[in-house]
C-alpha cells in the first residue's frame, strides 16, 4: 500500500547514508555524557537539506511533506536513536511559525532553522500543568506597541542554542473558554529577561539540556504572536499533529534499529554450542519484533501521507503515535533480554535505544493523551 516513490526512496537512503557516515558510537556516548549538542553534525545535516524538508524552498526548506521529514527521522533513529531524536526535535515549534505566523516572522526565522542558523524549542508546559495546558497560567498581555510576557515553564527542552521558544501563553479574551484565551508567542532566546535554571540529567537525551524557563516581563513586538490570538488552542492541535507523527517516524526507526541489531547479535553469540539464533524462542521473539516493526510503519507511513494530501486525521496520528511509541518501547525491551547481561551494558546501544523510545513515549502527549482524542473520535456525540 505505501510504496515510495523514487525521490523518497532516494531521501531514504541518503539519509541512511548521512547517518551512517556522521553518527559515530563513542562520539554519542561522549556527547550524552558532556550533555553537548551535536552541533557540527547538525550544521552539516542542514546543509543537506535534511533539517525543514517540509519548509518551503523560499525559506531555504526542501518544498516537500511530513512524508519526507519523517523517513529522515526514521532513518537516523535507526542508525543512532540518541543523535537521531537530537537532530529531529531541534526544530520542535517552527511548524508554529510556518503554519501560522505572518510572512515577515517565516522570513526572519523558518530559513535560520532550515540552514542550521537557529535552533527552536517548545516552551509549553507549567510546574502545574502538563497535559492540561488548557489550565496555564504564563500570561501574554499587549502594553502600548508590544507584548509583555510574564510566567514560568519547566522541562523545556534544548535551551542554550541560539534560536528562539514558542511559548504558550493565556490572553486577556477572559469572557471566552479557558481553551479560546492561548496564544502562542516567538520569543527569541537571547532576551535579557528570560531566567533559566537547568533541571540537570535526564535519563535519555542529554544532548538537549532541559530547564525551567521564567519569562520576566518580557518585550517583544506584537507581530511576534504565532497566529491568531484566541485560536491557540486549536492551532496548538494542528501542530501536535505534526510532531506526533515525526515522534512516530523517530520511533519506527528505533524499532527497526533495536530490531536490526537483535538480528546481528544473535548470528554471532554461541550458547550451549549453537547460535543462538537456532532456538526457537529468539525466532518467535524476533518475529514478534519485526511485526510490530511492519505495523507502526504502515500507520505511521498512513498518518504522514494523509497529512500531506490535506486529508488530516487527528485520531490516526494519535493511533500512529501510540503504536509506533509502544512499539518502540517493546522492541528495545526485547533486545535488551536477547542480548543478554551485555544489553545493559552502554557499549551494546540497546539500552540507549530503550531509554529514547521511553522519552518519546512521554513526549507530545502520553498514551493516555492518545488514548482521550482517539475514544473521542470513534464514540463521537454521547447524547
Ligand atoms: C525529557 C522531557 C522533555 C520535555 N520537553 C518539553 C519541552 O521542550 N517543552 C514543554 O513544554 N514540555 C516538555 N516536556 C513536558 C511534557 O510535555 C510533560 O511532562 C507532559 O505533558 C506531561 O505533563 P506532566 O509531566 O506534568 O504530567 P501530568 O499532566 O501531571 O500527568 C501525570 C499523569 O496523569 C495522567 N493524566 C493527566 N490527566 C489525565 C486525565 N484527564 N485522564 C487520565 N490520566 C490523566 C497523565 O497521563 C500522566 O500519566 C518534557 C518532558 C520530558 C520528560
Amino acid at each position: 500500500m505505501f510504496e515510495l516513490n523514487r525521490s523518497q526512496k532516494e531521501i531514504k537512503k541518503a539519509a541512511r547514508d548521512f547517518a551512517k557516515g556522521e553518527f559515530d558510537k563513542t562520539f554519542t556516548l561522549e556527547l550524552e555524557e558532556k550533555r553537548k549538542f551535536p552541533d557540527k553534525i547538525w550544521k552539516k545535516a542542514a546543509d543537506l537539506g535534511f533539517i525543514g524538508i517540509q519548509f518551503d524552498e523560499k525559506y531555504s526548506g526542501g518544498d516537500l511533506g511530513i512524508f519526507e521529514a519523517a523517513l529522515i527521522a526514521e532513518e537516523f533513529c535507526r542508525i543512532d536513536s540518541t543523535m537521531g531524536m537530537a537532530l529531529t526535535l531541534c526544530s520542535s515549534g517552527s511548524e508554529a511559525v510556518y503554519r501560522f505566523a505572518d510572512n515577515d516572522l517565516k522570513e526572519k526565522f523558518i530559513a535560520k532553522i532550515c540552514e542550521g542558523d537557529m535552533r527552536c524549542a517548545i516552551a509549553f508546559s507549567e510546574a502545574e500543568h502538563g497535559v492540561d495546558l488548557s489550565s496555564i497560567n504564563t500570561s501574554v498581555v499587549v502594553e502600548k506597541d508590544e507584548l509583555l510576557i510574564n510566567g514560568k515553564k519547566n522541562h523545556v527542552t534544548d535551551i542554550g542554542a541560539k534560536g528562539f521558544y514558542i511559548v504558550l501563553c493565556k490572553t486577556e479574551l477572559t469572557n471566552d473558554s479557558p481553551e479560546k484565551n492561548l496564544a502562542m508567542v516567538l520569543v527569541e532566546k537571547d532576551n535579557k529577561n528570560i531566567f533559566i535554571k537547568d533541571s540537570g540529567e535526564k535519563f535519555s537525551l542529554n544532548m538537549m539540556k532541559s530547564a525551567e524557563v521564567s519569562f520576566q516581563n518580557v518585550k517583544v513586538p506584537i507581530s511576534n504572536i504565532v497566529g491568531k490570538e484566541g485560536k491557540g488552542f486549536h492551532q496548538l492541535k494542528k501542530i501536535f499533529n505534526e510532531m506526533k507523527i515525526i515522534t512516530a517516524a523517530q520511533t519506527l526507526g528505533i524499532a527497526q534499529g533495536a530490531l536490526d541489531r537483535s538480528v546481528k547479535y544473535i548470528k554471532q553469540r554461541e550458547q550451549f554450542n549453537r547460535k543462538i539464533a537456532n532456538f526457537q524462542i529468539i525466532k518467535h521473539k524476533i518475529a514478534d519484533m519485526a511485526t510490530k516493526v511492519e505495523l507502526a510503519k504502515l500507520i505511521t507511513y498512513k498518518a504522514a501521507s494523509l497529512f500531506d494530501t490535506n486529508k488530516s486525521d487527528t485520531a490516526l496520528i494519535s493511533m500512529a503515535k501510540m503504536t509506533a511509541t509502544r512499539a518502540a518501547v517493546e522492541i528495545a525491551d526485547e533486545a535488551i533480554q536477547i542480548f543478554g547481561g551485555y544489553g545493559y551494558m552502554k557499549e551494546s546501544e540497546v539500552e540507549r535505544f530503550f531509554r529514547d523510545a521511553k522519552m518519546a513515549e512521554l513526549k507530545f502527549g502520553n498514551r493516555a493523551a492518545q488514548q482521550d482524542i482517539i475514544g473521542k473520535a470513534v464514540i463521537g456525540k454521547i447524547k
